[in-house]
């Protein structure tokens, strides 16, 4: 069966992939994850991310941005490295950003401050946004309300409540669902909200290193998540929305090409 997934998250740049990338890309697309778009969470793995896309063109593209984790550091050099990468015809979104009030490692005004630059820069750039949101909801939302008008925006690794689903639907964000929802526990309310998510709108992704399925907990040499096994979401998505794998492959891949204009390139 040829799927033709895109891995719309993974973090290609993380040092836990370092010795066999190569490897790990084969894997992927032996099991049908055809493209991949590498995460770019800081300047340093946006430039790793873009390069990787060079080697890889039309199977890994690159995301440039700024994690909440990493607000701390922005300042003008680093947005203007970022527009820089943004005009690289393998780079396809703005982000990783947004606001994580779960770790707090970057201090709450910093983190605003980077998030609404990279909104505004994706505005001028003309490029969705991908975004992380951890325990900050409200401030989250607001903010993304005063850009959703100029951006298109995917909420990343969606874990969160109906009231939540619906705030980030009713902006006209496409929602990416990760290996949480293959969780026996902390992921089956996520197996009932994923049916309110239209299927135009829903995504597939594994986070990886992060993020592990956890059927392969045992199965998997030091847990390390790789984006061969975003079939293991993608059949958790397809149980929960009672379609077939195939259907939901196809519908999130399209998801995909549109967000992100993959057909473009
Ligand atoms: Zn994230």
């Amino acid at each position: 069966m040829h799927l033709d997934l895109i891995d719309i998250g993974v973090n290609l740049a993380h040092g836990r992939f370092r010795s066999d990338l190569p490897q790990v890309i084969e894997r992927a697309q032996a099991a049908g994850v055809q493209r991949m778009i590498a995460t770019g969470t800081s300047v340093q793995a946006s430039l790793e991310a873009r390069a990787l896309a060079e080697r890889y063109p039309g199977e890994i593209y690159a995301t440039a941005g700024v994690h909440p984790h990493h607000a701390r550091l922005w300042d003008g050099s680093v947005a203007e490295t970022l527009r820089e990468l943004a005009a690289s015809a393998s780079v396809v979104a703005i982000g990783e950003c947004g606001l994580d009030y779960d770790r707090d490692f970057s201090p709450r005004d910093a983190q605003r401050r980077a998030f609404a630059a990279q909104l505004a820069l994706s505005g001028a750039v003309g490029l969705p946004v991908f975004l992380h949101e951890r325990a900050a909801h409200a401030d989250f939302t607001a903010i993304l309300r005063e850009h959703a008008r100029e951006v298109s925006v995917v909420v990343h690794c969606f874990t969160g409540e109906r009231a939540e689903l619906d705030a980030y639907l009713e902006l006209g964000a496409y929602l990416g669902i990760t290996g949480w929802i293959c969780d026996d526990r902390r992921g089956v309310h996520l197996r009932e909200l994923v049916r309110h998510i239209p299927r135009e709108r829903l995504m597939i992704e594994t986070d990886a290193p992060f993020l592990l399925p956890p059927s392969l907990r045992d199965a998997v040499r030091g847990r390390r998540n790789e984006p061969a096994y975003l079939t293991h979401v993608l059949e958790a998505v397809a149980k929960a929305v009672g379609a077939e794998t195939v259907d939901v492959a196809r519908s999130t891949t399209a998801a995909a090409r549109s967000l992100f204009r993959l057909g473009e390139r």
